[in-house]
Parts: structure tokens; sequence; C-alpha cells
């Protein structure tokens, strides 16, 4: 938990958010300004800031969020049709909100990585 964190505050419900799924290690939930029809965060429990703060024992805990990323996918009805997974890192990356987190996004048809 780190208190000046947005996300350490929405696992906390310190924050509303719009759940989707919850578990012991993690939490998925609706972004607040979606960029497509389904655009959800999923979101480790722990706190890590970003994906340079990565170790090897991480590797099971990311694992879990593309497996979890599936499978909301796959409740939305977008896992045939497509969608995408984007980890952004630091300034350039376009990462805002330094506790690490998986973007869902589909249901339209995605263009460009710029
Ligand atoms: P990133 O730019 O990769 O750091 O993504 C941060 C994402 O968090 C953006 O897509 C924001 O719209 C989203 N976001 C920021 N604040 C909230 C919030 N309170 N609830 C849900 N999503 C949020
Ligand atoms: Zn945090």
């Amino acid at each position: 938990m780190n208190s000046d964190c947005l996300f350490c505050k929405i696992i906390n419900r310190e924050l509303p958010s719009d759940i989707v799924f919850e578990d012991e290690e993690l939490l998925a939930f609706n972004d607040i300004s979606p960029q497509a029809p389904t655009h959800m965060l999923i979101i480790p429990k722990v706190h890590v800031a970003t994906v340079n703060d990565l170790t090897e024992a991480d590797a099971g805990l990311l694992g879990k969020l593309v497996l979890r990323a599936r499978t909301l996918a796959d409740e939305n009805g977008i896992a045939k049709s497509g969608f995408r997974l984007v980890l952004n890192c630091n300034g350039e990356g376009g990462q805002t909100v330094y506790h690490l987190h998986m973007h869902l996004l589909g249901g339209r048809q995605l263009r460009g990585l710029g």
C-alpha cells in the first residue's frame, strides 16, 4: 500500500470505482475515461509502480494479470473479435498512474500504437 497512490486508494475503497473483478491478488475496474467500448484496468493489489520495478518473483503475478484480462475479454464478448492489452511504462510510454496496470481495450477496430 502506498498512501499517495490513486489505485491503492481504489483497492482500499478510499476512492470509488466501477469494479468488475476482485480476488486476493488482483482487482479489475472500468477505466474512468474509456478509449473503447470495453476499457478495463487490471491491477495487482500489491503496489508495484512500473514495469521497471518488476522482478522474477512477479512472473506468476504477471501471468495472472494476462489470464484475467483474457477471461474478462471473453466475458465481455470481445475474445473472438479481438482486443488489446497494454502496459505503459514511465513518461514516454504514456504512464500517468504509477501503480502497475494492464489496459484491456476492445469492442471496436483498434488502430495504431502511437
Ligand atoms: P496510464 O496512462 O497507462 O497510466 O493509464 C492510466 C489510466 O487510468 C487512464 O486510462 C485513466 O483514464 C485511468 N484512470 C485514472 N483515474 C482513474 C479512476 N479514478 N478510475 C478509473 N480509471 C482511472
Ligand atoms: Zn498503488
